[in-house]
């Protein structure tokens, strides 16, 4: 931050503060992970100089031969990472993408089914506090209470009743595999169309650890910085040529301004990295080392939701220790252990208090903590939130916490 310190000292000392606390706790956030240094470099560059309306070879501004080759660059690699035939890499975020798919696929007031929010969906699928739940009639489906799982029998009731022009899949608390071909069949049977969300799980896709949604859907859209590792963003996905004309339309002029060239240089980096099979040894890593918080977790007097993981996140059920997700987020905080409160099935308190955390392993994976040391963050946990009045325990937790943190440098030399 040599120029930082030299012209922002203010500023530059809120950066240092922030790389010290992500080095200083275990990330278990289940939307985070840590970008390499070359994802940085791109995001840091001086492709953020430059406007880029419109898409390479047809753009409303000169001087954009390099950047016309990066957003190719990105493009390609986003079609062989996902064995898709069209992408587009401009949105800004996943919302973003979100409201540019709906552009494309569907008009206001039209009828879409989505998961609600409460349930693990995302604000994007259908809140009435979000664009989406305001322009579209949006119906929420959800779990079966007793397995915890999607209800897919209940999505099919609904679309039939319904008659969505669309259905929306893919969730943001959501621990088990999502059944594409099964939601696929639902859409198709009653005529709508299918759109998934994969924001979460798209690295465990990009591997083939969790099956893939672009032979079903016809558009997928994602974040690119969750278990996919990238730059914070967007993208889009589909297979047919006439929806790509009209996602690109919905990007941009319809929702979007110019692209941020150096985001997109960005995702193009992440999609590299992902396309080498160091990739996949680490999605690998993610699920397995999940698994084993999730046994730490259970072992230690937790109930996980829906009984266990099949990806990098799990849901916990706190009501064992008499604990809301807003304390238990708190008291983990200070054991060294971040994790976000999270509504469980059923939930009987407020979105701001909760009955549940929500913990994943992308992120500690990328620091290079071992299935051993996930079983001993879920046993950490639950010791914490069954003691989070007791101070002793907590700085006892906070302590280990500190060993096993010393032993996973994060970003060295930086
Ligand atoms: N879709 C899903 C399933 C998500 O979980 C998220 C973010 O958490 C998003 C979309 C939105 O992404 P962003 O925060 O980049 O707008």
């Amino acid at each position: 931050l040599e120029h930082l310190k030299a012209t922002d000292p203010e500023l530059a000392a809120l950066m240092d503060a922030e790389l010290g606390r992500q080095r200083t706790s275990i990330e278990l956030i289940a939307s985070e992970n840590f970008c390499s240094p070359a994802v940085m470099e791109a995001v840091g560059s001086v492709l953020t100089n430059k406007y880029a309306e419109g898409y390479p070879g047809r753009r409303y501004y000169g001087g954009c031969e390099q950047v016309d080759r990066v957003e190719n660059l990105a493009r390609s690699r986003a079609c062989e990472l996902f064995g898709c035939r069209f992408a587009n890499v401009q949105p800004h975020s996943g919302a973003n993408a979100n409201m540019a798919a709906y552009t494309a696929l569907i008009k206001p007031g039209d009828t879409v089914l989505g998961m609600s929010l409460d349930q693990g969906g995302h604000l994007t699928h259908g809140s009435p506090v979000n664009f989406s739940g305001s322009l579209y009639r949006f119906i929420p489906y959800g779990l079966n209470l007793e397995t915890e799982t999607i209800d897919y029998d209940e999505l099919e009731r609904l679309a039939h009743a319904e008659r969505p022009a669309l259905i929306v899949g893919g969730a943001s608390a959501y621990p088990r595999t999502i059944d594409f071909e099964r939601m696929a069949a639902i859409a198709k049977s009653v005529g709508a169309r299918l759109m998934i969300d994969m924001a979460h799980i798209a690295g465990l896709v990009a591997t083939g650890a969790h099956p893939s949604p672009v032979p079903y859907a016809d558009v997928v859209t994602s974040t690119s910085h969750k278990t996919l590792r990238g730059p914070r963003g967007g993208f889009i996905l589909t297979n047919d040529e006439e929806l790509a004309r009209a996602i690109d339309k919905a990007v941009f002029p319809g929702t979007q301004g110019g692209p941020l060239m150096h985001v997109v240089a960005g995702k193009a980096v992440a999609f590299g990295e992902a396309l080498r099979p160091e990739f996949a040894v680490y999605i690998d890593r993610v699920v397995a080392n999940c698994a084993a918080m999730g046994e730490g977790l259970t072992e230690g007097g937790l109930r996980l939701v829906s009984g266990g993981t099949d990806n990098h996140l799990c849901l916990v059920d706190l009501t064992p220790a008499d604990v809301t997700g807003k304390d238990a987020e708190r008291v983990l905080e200070r054991a060294g252990l971040t994790v976000n409160k999270n509504a469980i099935p059923g939930e009987p308190r407020s979105p701001f208090v909760t009955s549940g955390i929500r913990v994943g392993s992308a992120a500690a994976t990328t620091r290079g903590f071992t299935e051993a040391e996930f079983h001993e963050i879920g046993a950490l946990i639950a010791r914490t939130v069954f003691h989070a009045q007791d101070d002793e325990v907590v700085r006892a937790v906070r302590a280990r916490v500190d060993e096993l943190l010393a032993a996973h440098a994060l970003y060295p030399g930086l």
